[in-house]
């Protein structure tokens, strides 16, 4: 399978058809998605009201320039800006995560004037050359250097560092309130509001990255709000659009009165501002982020009393969890997915990551707990 993709690799799981928080097989075989859609379907698969907003407005106009007004975007737009934090009026879609960083790390230097950025050691931001400039892993940069950003990296956590870090010179500090890729990494109580203390100070622009935490999946529909910081500019994707390719930064006015010219082709293209719209309005309707919240606490408290001491740790926010194993997490995806049918994504070497949609239920926490215990802990499995 994928002959003709040089770079995703392959699972040996071919996968046909979605519904919930489950995946399917062509030949009926029901998997558990607990990271395999990246956090992209917060709704859960092929949610009956996105698909019927997709299709709906995919035969009536597919594509237009965003700069003549189309009802299914400016709703869109409507229902973002009224789903960001109070204080980020201004917003643009554009169609990925790594586009939005890059658009905010520009946004930002022409707001302030400034060039230099500051980021986080295990941030995780994107592969273009300027989101890719303030990711940390070196395996990912170093091939591709020179990359575009004068960029600086403070340890993750480290309200001290970033002191020392940030200056009249600094444009940026991006941040992810909580990591992901990096291995679900939260930081300590203070850091974030640490970060709006020094840029408020100083006058550079704090970029959250929710690429990852936003849509609800930390129990508040962005991480930030748990911790009640601001930022001048939030950044988003994966869920979004429900599993289609959008992305969006929220701006300060004074952000959007200093950024220079930018946009993109596809930026609030119908058919995806469509789906935006059908997954935002049934996320704050529906209320998911605070079922997230109940679920995500439900499924932590589980695994704590199942995994016990055969883990190191296990940390997060909602429906955001990470697990630090005692050994390799590619190895224990791999068992979760051919023994169990249970789907989790590693994020690093020793950190097992569970993404599940927001809807997962109870029953479908506890499949998660035992498939994990079993994988993990077998002697407790076998004891109870
Ligand atoms: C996935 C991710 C990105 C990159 O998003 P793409 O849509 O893959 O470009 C950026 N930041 C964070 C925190 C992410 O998790």
């Amino acid at each position: 399978m994928s002959d003709h993709d040089f770079v995703s690799g392959s699972k040996p799981i071919g996968l046909a058809r979605g519904e919930g928080p489950s995946l399917y097989t062509a030949d009926g075989t029901e998997y558990l998605d607990a990271g395999a859609s990246f956090a992209c379907t917060p709704l859960g698969h092929s949610h009956p009201a996105v698909v019927d907003a997709i299709q709906e407005q995919v035969g009536e106009l597919t594509f237009v320039d965003s700069s003549f007004p189309v009802q299914s975007r400016e709703d869109a737009y409507a229902a973002f800006v009224a789903a960001t934090p109070d204080g980020l009026e201004s917003a643009w879609f554009c169609n990925s995560g790594t586009e939005a960083n890059e658009a905010a790390l520009k946004f930002a230097r022409s707001a302030t004037g400034e060039s230099k950025i500051i980021a986080a050691t295990r941030s995780f931001h994107g592969r273009t050359m300027g989101a890719l400039a303030a990711t940390w892993k070196d395996k990912y940069k170093e091939p591709y250097e020179p990359l575009a950003g004068d960029v600086e990296f403070v340890p993750y956590g480290d309200s001290e560092a970033l002191a020392d870090a940030v200056d009249d010179e600094t444009a940026a500090v991006i941040l992810e309130p909580i990591q992901g890729e990096g291995g679900i990494n939260v930081p300590p109580a203070g850091y974030l509001e640490t970060a709006r203390e020094l840029t408020d100070e100083t006058g550079a622009a704090l970029v959250f990255d929710e690429v990852q935490t936003g849509m609800g999946r930390t129990g508040s529909m962005w991480a930030c709000q748990n911790a009640g910081v601001t930022p001048d500019v939030l950044t988003t994707a994966k869920g979004l659009g429900n599993g289609l390719p959008v992305g969006a930064v929220a701006v300060r006015d004074w952000i959007a009165d200093g950024a220079a010219s930018h946009n993109a082709t596809f930026s609030g293209g119908p058919v995806v501002a469509a789906a935006v719209h059908a997954t935002i309005s049934t996320l704050v309707e529906e209320e998911w982020p605070a079922h997230a919240a109940e679920v995500g606490d439900y499924l932590v408290d589980k695994l704590e009393a199942a995994l016990g001491d055969a883990v190191r740790e296990i940390r997060g926010e909602g429906l955001l969890v990470g697990i630090e194993l005692k050994r390799g997490a590619n190895r224990v995806a791999r068992d979760l997915a051919m023994n169990h049918q249970v789907l989790a994504l590693p994020a690093g070497r020793t950190v097992l990551r569970l993404l599940p949609p927001l809807v997962i239920d109870e029953g479908e926490a506890d499949r998660l707990v035992e498939a994990l215990t079993e994988t993990v802990a077998p002697e407790a499995a076998s004891e109870s």
